[in-house]
């Protein structure tokens, strides 16, 4: 059985206003249903202790970015071993906004997923294609491309800390969104491209994310291959967060 995820990805938003009123709330809500979701807040990393102490066991905590690197002279980056010593159980790794506005390689995305692992984190791999790409009918070879780099180096003991995220970089924080069957399409790709590199591919989450709100999430999520979200926007409103929580199909 895959695990069901949820993670909010607060990017570079909030304030320790919203950490009282926004984790409160979400984790006394989550207490009152039990679908098997694991929800996850991934705040900017200056919040994380506050969100670590507020979250409670339902609520899982992440950082949205870790370094290439153990320790050092890096001047304005945190590692890895910092977010899981903090209370971190995740990271993203690779979204599309660290690519495109940072110029994030998928050498150093690799290099991230290293770090994660070796951690103890969860490395939400993130991957996804750009509307010419889409439109050029590459989508999934880039994504592909994107999967094998990033997972180049995984050893066969690390795959359960292993997810991967697919945002086509369309849907983010554009409103729109892939169609349910489109997202499943790629969801199952990335799935076969995990089997050849001999992963152990049905144990592996895979989530979508692009603008999945409250009254999108369902369709998505009761897709086969496809076994939670990962949310932007939508994760700054404790009911909107909630709501696509309960929308993964689980025990009740
Ligand atoms: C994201 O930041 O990963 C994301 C999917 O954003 P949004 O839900 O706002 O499109």
């Amino acid at each position: 059985m895959r695990r069901k995820i949820v993670a909010g990805n607060w990017k570079m938003n909030g304030s320790k206003d919203l950490v009282s009123n926004l984790v409160g709330q979400v984790r006394s809500e989550l207490a009152s249903f039990d679908n098997g979701v694991e929800a996850v807040i991934i705040p900017p990393a200056l919040f994380v202790g506050d969100v670590v102490e507020q979250a409670g066991e339902k609520l899982a905590v992440g950082v949205q970015n870790v370094a290439c690197w153990g320790s050092g002279a890096y001047t304005g980056e945190v590692s890895a071993a910092m977010a899981k010593d903090c209370g971190c159980g995740f990271t993203l790794v690779g979204h599309s906004e660290r690519r495109q506005l940072f110029g994030e390689t998928d050498e150093q995305v690799a290099a991230k997923v290293g770090q994660a692992l070796a951690s103890g984190l969860v490395a939400v791999i993130c991957v996804g294609e750009t509307l010419e790409e889409r439109s050029a009918g590459k989508a999934e070879d880039v994504v592909s491309l994107q999967v094998r780099k990033a997972v180049a180096d995984v050893g066969s003991e690390s795959w359960q800390q292993v997810v991967i995220a697919y945002e086509p970089v369309w849907a983010i924080g554009t409103g729109k969104t892939a169609t349910a069957d489109d997202a499943q399409a790629m969801h199952a790709a990335i799935r076969d491209v995990l089997k050849s590199l001999g992963a152990p591919a049905d144990e592996i989450s895979l989530l979508y994310g692009g603008s999945v709100k409250a009254d999108n999430a369902a369709a998505l999520f009761a897709q086969p291959d496809i076994d939670g979200g990962l949310i932007g926007g939508a994760s700054l409103d404790a009911n909107d967060f909630v709501s696509i929580c309960r929308a993964v199909p689980g025990k009740s």
